[in-house]
């Protein structure tokens, strides 16, 4: 079974096989501020089970609370925000959800985890029965 998903424009399509291994919102102000929300919602996949199946994506890199590198894919026709890739998560992918196709965009309507709820804006509740992280892990 795949999950797919794409950007606002149709230029970059994109899938990854199986569940996701985690479901999370991230709170913190690069989210914010990449994408113009207040948190991004994330299916975590396996690195190896997404692939990018039109289009390319363009790339831009933060340096994390870490200092390791942040990759940001994001289209370059439209900026629809698609995905990240951790250096300090090698092996997964994370998908914005906000791009998946078919109703996946929900994650199922359940969240495993919030991270960086230190920076959550005020007008939002935690996810019920999602573990709270005031920062990354
Ligand atoms: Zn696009
Ligand atoms: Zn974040």
């Amino acid at each position: 079974m795949s999950t797919k998903g794409s950007c606002a424009c149709g230029d970059i399509e994109y899938q990854f096989t199986g569940e996701p291994k985690v479901t999370a919102l991230c709170h913190c102000i690069d989210c914010q501020k990449w994408t113009g929300g207040a948190f991004t919602s994330n299916a975590v996949v396996p690195r190896e089970s997404f692939s990018v199946t039109k289009g390319k994506p363009n790339t831009w890199d933060a340096v994390g609370a870490s200092g390791k590198i942040n990759k940001h894919f994001f289209c370059p026709r439209c900026g629809s925000s698609l995905y990240t890739e951790l250096e300090v998560m090698p092996d997964v992918t994370c998908v914005k959800a906000g791009g998946l196709d078919g109703g996946a965009a929900s994650l199922g309507n359940k969240i495993d985890v919030e991270f960086y709820t230190k920076d959550r804006a005020g007008y939002l509740g935690a996810s019920e029965g999602a573990k709270q992280e005031p920062q990354f892990g």
